[in-house]
């Protein structure tokens, strides 16, 4: 019996395989150092968690409103004027279960067959596969270690065509780690308002894990605020990624295509998340703040790894909880065992010599990187670090 042709359209993420394989290994009894993981290693803030037992106890059991608690998109509406200076109301916002599908509802609401997306690279794996599955047409624009991963307004404009409908993008950036200014986000808007038909998802889920500053968003530009859907959630900055909490802030017309969508497929997300969603939102950000500050600890004990490692490539990361090294200098090169020809080899070269899980730059779009997390304990980093050093530096140049 055959199954869909979708199903051929698109690739696992390969950040989920990877944490299969380390389940896997594990079962096994290897002792492995997990820095391919996607997600904070601490533990969910105990004021929401007690919201969420209140729920329970309040009998919040039953079917919520498709967008979300009229309470809930309140105040995500209050978040982005008090964190961001932004101005919307509650037809704007649509909660859904995780940003992944605040995304996927956005790329089924905008892209048609044949629609044009552009996505700088590297990039969160799940955008191009999604856009596939739309049938849009993926367009990739490579940006460089040298300009910060980050896209040029001459890149931008170079890539609209009449067919682009809609650009995506990550600041703080996974898997780079590269966070946009203002004034890098105003040259970006100056393009945007020459081509009004273009939507701009601003997938911003990684404020509060900002190195450099207070995070900016493109919305701000108040000429294509209209153009611009921002993706946020609960995942990164609240330590929630299982609670599956995700929303977008966007003109009401699209928020009303997310929400006609998301009614035939999930409908309302689930109600004890979006209960402990509100008090997470309307309370004071001192937890996540105390993450970020260990985050920035971590950080800058890595940088001292890989200051110390012989032809790795790195830019320091300005936000999210990732390195993403240019690690080209070891292709062509063996341990007298293993000869690795790209990302994936050395990949595969750190968990079966090192024991440490790492992500490919392909699924990125950046075949010369490589993702290594720095979301696990100080002690798992010493450990993970160290060994990465050493198998890296038993790669040699082939006889
Ligand atoms: N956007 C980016 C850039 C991410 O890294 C992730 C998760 O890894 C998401 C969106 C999805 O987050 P959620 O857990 O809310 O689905």
């Amino acid at each position: 019996m055959a199954l869909s042709s979708i199903l051929d359209r698109f690739n696992e993420p390969e950040t989920l395989k990877m944490a299969k394989l380390c389940r896997q290994l594990r079962s096994e009894g290897v002792d492995v150092i997990d820095l391919s993981l996607g997600e904070p290693d601490f533990d969910t803030p105990d004021h929401i968690k007690d919201a969420a037992i209140k729920a329970i106890h309040d009998n919040y059991s039953h079917y919520t409103p498709v967008a979300g608690f009229m309470e809930l998109k309140e105040a995500v509406c209050n978040k982005l004027k008090r964190d961001n200076n932004l101005d919307y109301k509650p037809e704007n916002i649509v909660v859904s279960t995780g940003a992944k599908q605040s995304i996927a509802n956005l790329v089924l609401a905008i892209v048609d067959k044949g629609d044009e997306v552009i996505i700088p690279t590297p990039y969160w794996v799940t955008y191009s596969e999604v856009v596939k599955i739309a049938e849009g047409t993926v367009k990739l624009v490579e940006t460089t270690i040298e300009s910060g991963y980050k896209i040029t307004p001459e890149q931008l404009e170079a890539a609209i065509t009449e067919k682009t409908k809609l650009f995506m993008f990550s600041s703080p950036c996974n898997p780079s780690g590269a966070v946009y200014s203002k004034e890098e986000l105003a040259a970006l808007a100056e393009v945007f308002k020459k081509h009004p038909q273009v939507y701009i998802m601003s997938d911003e889920i990684y404020e509060y894990i900002n190195f450099v500053g207070k995070n900016q968003s493109i919305a701000q530009f108040n000429e294509i605020k209209d153009q611009v859907v921002i993706v946020n959630g609960l995942s990164k900055g609240f330590a929630m990624t299982g609670w599956r909490l995700g929303y977008i802030a966007a003109s009401a017309e699209v928020a009303k295509a997310c929400e006609k969508l998301q009614g035939q497929f999930t409908s309302g997300t689930n109600s004890i998340a979006q209960r402990a969603a509100i008090i997470a939102l309307n309370s004071s950000l001192d937890a996540s703040m105390e993450m970020v500050k260990e985050f920035r600890r971590r950080k800058e004990r890595v940088m001292e790894f890989i200051a110390k490692m012989k032809g790795v490539k790195c830019i320091e990361p300005e936000g999210a909880f990732y390195i993403f090294p240019d690690i080209s200098y070891f292709f062509g090169k063996s341990d007298g065992e293993t000869t690795i020809q790209n990302s994936a080899d050395l990949s595969m070269y750190l968990i079966n010599k090192a024991n440490v899980s790492t992500v490919m730059g392909d699924a990125f779009g950046a075949p010369e990187g490589l993702r290594i997390s720095f979301a696990n304990s100080m002690e798992n980093i010493e450990k993970g670090y160290s060994r990465i050093a050493e198998a890296l530096a038993k790669l040699q140049p082939q006889p």
